[in-house]
């Protein structure tokens, strides 16, 4: 509802109606007019759009936070998928040379199984922390998170193929195999 001044005799006019663009004033019977309405509707609705504008702004910020937060520990785990990965290869290799000791069993047995845990699990706990949202077009993205668990199934695997090579190349240099 807007309160209009009557050019006519200044007094209170009430417009109940959004779409009501003549009003006739109830004190002097005088003719508010369509501008006055059509200017005062303008101002209302541009305030809205500016506020909805700020409002929108601040969650884009929020989310982009959110998502550079997720980037980054999304980079340290795989970072730490590398590092398991290279380890089981290596220890898998150290395993073969030592003559099958039983501490170096477990020891590749182990980061084997952890390695298998984390191919999955990390995808998963990332997948579900997520952010729902596209930076890009400043939009919500529902296929968000089933398309981060795949892009990061594909990745594991990158990394479970390049850490196997590293090892066997650090393998061979160390003279190991040959
Ligand atoms: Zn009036």
């Amino acid at each position: 509802m807007i309160v209009l001044m009557c050019p006519h005799c200044g007094g209170k006019v009430e417009r109940t109606d959004d779409r009501q663009y003549a009003l006739k004033c109830p004190y002097c019977g005088g003719e508010v007019s369509f501008e006055a309405i059509r200017s005062n509707v303008e101002y209302n609705d541009l305030r809205d759009i500016n506020v909805r504008m700020q409002q929108d702004d601040a969650a884009d910020a929020d989310k982009r936070k959110k998502l550079k937060q997720w980037m980054l520990m999304r980079n340290i785990l795989v970072g730490v998928f590398g590092l398991i990965n290279f380890l089981a290869w290596f220890s898998l290799g150290y395993y073969t040379r030592s003559g099958r000791e039983p501490v170096f069993t477990m020891l590749t047995a182990l980061l084997l199984l952890l390695m298998l845990f984390t191919s999955v699990a990390f995808p998963i706990l990332l997948a579900a922390t997520r952010v729902s949202y596209n930076a890009m077009n400043r939009q919500e993205d529902k296929g968000a998170k089933i398309k981060a668990f795949f892009g990061l199934l594909l990745t594991n695997v990158l990394v479970f193929v390049g850490t196997f090579l590293i090892a066997v190349i650090v393998i061979w240099a160390l003279g190991w195999i040959g």
